[in-house]
């Protein structure tokens, strides 16, 4: 982030902006102001306050569920929403680091620990558009919490698409989103529909896979695409059900980042995969121990900071 201008009006302004914005964004989320005038406020105001080159992918300590902001040069990305009572979290941590907007929102697959949260964050953001898998009809949950969030879609009457494999997302100064899957699946195991992309931003590189199981690793590994990363989002919080050494051997990460909860119940990270990451000479870091993990690209090299 980079520093306000100097002057003492700059600074004045500046810090009139961030008042402005702060109220905005109270105004907007309990609807005393619409959403397009809190987005020309948010442009009439946003501009000259804080700039950046460099793209940041930060997983957010969200207990034993996934929540992950990329802040690139030109977009603002959410994949997925933690569990439901973590919207304040979210909200909060988004709006400290700048973030109003959600240009692209992924909700990577229906269960609970990844949209938990998501139709209080539709609320409360204005979300540019919405990615979420195609799942047939039987398979897909009845839970309150999934029609919550639909309801909040509808609502607010986002735009709302099917992941497809091969769209790109273009997110400013070179960084590109591209969605790499779900590609043909259509068993009824949710996990296996997770939407997974890959982020490229000069050298450096993210891959994304959700909760994504063995069956849907191999596929992907299999349709040829190049998932090789720098850092790698690990597989269904660590699960032993993900994570498999075919796939981490064509990824070839440097780094691993595990969204899972303190002493959880499933035991995630599983001890093969810590395994499995040492063997392959990968650095990895988990939300538990270490709170927010941020990753920043300068487009060359990635550095790492966490919150613990
Ligand atoms: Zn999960």
């Amino acid at each position: 982030m980079k520093a306000f201008n100097k002057s003492p009006g700059g600074l004045f302004s500046a810090l009139l902006a961030v008042i402005i914005i702060f109220l905005g964004a109270t105004f907007y989320e309990h609807g005393i102001i619409t959403e397009d005038f809190y987005l020309k406020l948010l442009s009439a105001t946003q501009n000259g306050v804080t700039e950046s080159s460099d793209l940041e992918v930060h997983f957010i300590d969200v207990g034993q569920a996934e929540s992950i902001l990329i802040k690139a040069p030109g977009k603002n990305v959410l994949i997925d929403a933690g569990n439901i009572g973590y919207e304040k979290k979210i909200e909060n941590y988004l709006r400290s680091k700048g973030v109003y907007v959600i240009d692209i929102f992924i909700t990577t697959h229906p269960h609970s620990d990844h949209i938990g949260s998501a139709a209080e964050i539709v609320k409360r953001f204005p979300v540019g558009e919405v990615i979420i898998p195609e799942i047939p009809e039987e398979f897909l949950p009845t839970t309150s919490l999934y029609e919550d969030f639909l309801r909040a879609l509808a609502r607010k009457n986002c735009s709302v698409s099917y992941a497809e494999a091969g769209t790109v997302f273009e997110l400013g100064k070179g960084a590109v989103l591209k969605i790499l899957g779900p590609d043909g699946y259509s068993g009824d195991n949710l996990n296996n529909y997770s939407v997974i992309s890959k982020l490229t931003f000069g050298e450096t590189s993210f891959l994304f896979t959700g909760d994504a199981e063995e069956e849907a690793e191999l596929s992907l590994v299999s349709s040829g695409e190049d998932i090789s990363c720098t850092v790698f989002n690990a597989g269904h919080h660590g699960s032993s059900t993900s994570n498999s050494s075919l796939l981490l051997k064509a990824a070839n990460p440097k780094y691993a980042a595990i969204s899972c909860g303190y002493n959880n119940d499933y035991g995630h990270p599983h001890r093969e995969i810590i395994s499995a990451f040492k063997d392959f000479g990968i650095k990895y870091y988990r939300t538990d121990y270490d709170g927010d993990i941020v990753f920043r690209s300068d487009g060359k090299t990635v550095s790492v900071t966490t919150k613990k």
